[in-house]
């Protein structure tokens, strides 16, 4: 069956070739990791890892190569950092953020039956790639140091713009282009930039300071990848101006005509009609999702959307989610069946990953009844035909609800070291407390 895919560069869904059959090489943007992902955020990992699922399923295993970076350099990372740990040194601070919400987005996105990549680069790890391929831009003329920034000289590029289909007017006049002095042109692009003693930085040839996030995927991509790679992909919201400039780089630094020959972005998510925004209070992260909801009940009102539609994150479109998928689990141990999609669950992904009609063939396979084509099918998918909730197993609530009453009994009596011992042992089995005017309430924290 023959895999065709939508290239946002050509606007064409063609038939996709691999450079080299032996080793195809896709990677996708992953995380800032300063906060919580949030349900949108999700989208691209679970998109990406249906198509590495699929790619791995047509050439093999061991011939897909999928690199998806964690940016851990990046000013936002640096506000939080300051905001939250105000009593750290600053690199520590740093530090902590990007830890901990790494291991956050690991915990979700495993949640959601998420593979590993194969390659997950950091640019703290990768700096002088990054330092490197600006020199050779500079050298090439296609970037220029200006107050102790180094800038992409837009105007340098041939074909700047189209991948995002934009002229370099529109471009100017488009809100995220920072308009700054030291810019030939306003779409001028950030490569470097100082850092002062407070700010994480590096040393380089242009003073101590730290890469802007464009350059961090160029610089990622070619170490793990090489100069022209098969598959780029990320969220509609990256085609400009992140995917436009690394693409203008890497074009650039390596003398090509592309960086990757196939370019793909899912659609975006909105929640309940609105477009998610903190200020809406509708803003919902993957880690709150999964306390109401079993992981495969996410993924699968993911996958109900064609990859490059917007999709509408409702609670009854959960609802219904959770009932099909309750519907086609029937008992089996998932975790002996094998891994295969019965063959017109193939040609609906082999057509631009067409996950509704994907769905489609799943509820005929389960009204046929063919109960192991639909089980590896979806095994295929990343199901594991599991619906309880991966951070509640195991939890007893009476149980919990008993310990928490003898400790109020034990502080009314004013044995403090019982109750600070049974807060203790609930919190050693992953179950905080918290004290509040209501009384004392529970929550998982595995
Ligand atoms: P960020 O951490 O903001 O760079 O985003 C990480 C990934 O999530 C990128 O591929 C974004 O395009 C994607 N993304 C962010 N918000 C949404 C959304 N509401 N719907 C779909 N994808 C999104
Ligand atoms: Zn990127």
């Amino acid at each position: 069956m023959e895999l065709k895919l939508y290239n946002t560069l050509t606007r064409k869904k063609a038939p996709f070739v691999p450079i080299d059959a032996n080793n195809v090489r896709m990677y996708a943007c992953g995380p800032t990791v300063y906060d919580f992902a949030h349900i949108g955020n999700a989208r691209p990992v679970i998109v990406f890892d249906v198509l590495y699922r699929l790619l791995r399923h047509i050439y093999g295993v061991g011939h897909v190569k999928y690199v998806r970076n964690i940016t851990d350099v990046d000013d936002k990372i640096n506000a939080r950092a300051a905001e939250e740990y105000p009593d750290l040194e600053l690199n520590a601070a740093v530090a902590e953020v990007t830890a901990k919400t790494t291991k956050q987005f690991h915990e979700d996105i495993a949640a959601l039956g998420v593979l590993p990549p194969d390659v997950e680069p950091t640019c703290t790890s990768h700096i002088p790639q990054m330092v490197e391929m600006i020199k050779v831009l500079i050298a090439k003329g296609n970037a220029y140091e200006a107050e102790g920034h180094v800038l992409l000289d837009t105007a340098s590029v041939p074909d700047y713009g189209s991948l995002s289909g934009r002229s370099l007017d529109e471009m100017i006049a488009g809100a995220r282009v920072e308009v700054a002095p030291y810019k030939r042109n306003p779409s001028d692009s950030v490569m470097w930039k100082p850092s002062d003693d407070s700010l994480p930085g590096w040393p380089s040839p242009w003073g101590r300071g730290r890469p802007g996030w464009h350059i961090e995927c160029s610089a990622m991509a070619k170490e793990h990848l090489g100069e022209v790679f098969d598959i780029h992909g990320g969220g509609i919201d990256l085609t400009f101006p992140h995917h436009e400039n690394e693409l203008a780089q890497s074009r650039c630094a390596h003398d090509t005509d592309v960086m990757a020959n196939v370019w793909m972005h899912n659609g975006f998510l909105q929640v309940e009609g609105d477009k998610m925004s903190k200020s809406l209070g509708n803003f919902v992260t993957i880690n709150e999702l999964l306390a109401d909801w079993p992981g495969e009940v996410l993924r699968y009102n993911m996958l109900r959307s064609h990859y490059r539609q917007p999709i509408d994150w409702t609670v009854k479109g959960l609802e219904e989610s959770a009932k099909t998928l309750a519907g086609f689990y029937g008992g089996e141990d998932f975790s002996k069946a094998e891994k295969s999609f019965a063959p017109p669950v193939l040609e609906a992904l082999s057509d631009d990953m067409n996950t509704p009609a994907v769905m489609t063939a799943l509820h005929q396979l389960a009204h046929s009844d063919d109960r192991p084509a639909l089980v590896s099918s979806l095994r295929a998918l990343g199901f594991a035909g599991d619906l309880t909730d991966p951070r509640a197993s195991g939890v007893d609530e009476a149980a919990i609800q008993q310990r928490i009453d003898q400790r109020l009994a034990a502080r009314a009596a004013k044995d403090f070291a019982e109750a600070d011992r049974i807060r203790d042992e609930l919190a050693a089995q992953g179950i905080a407390l918290k004290d509040g005017p209501e009384g004392t309430t529970w929550e998982l924290v595995r």
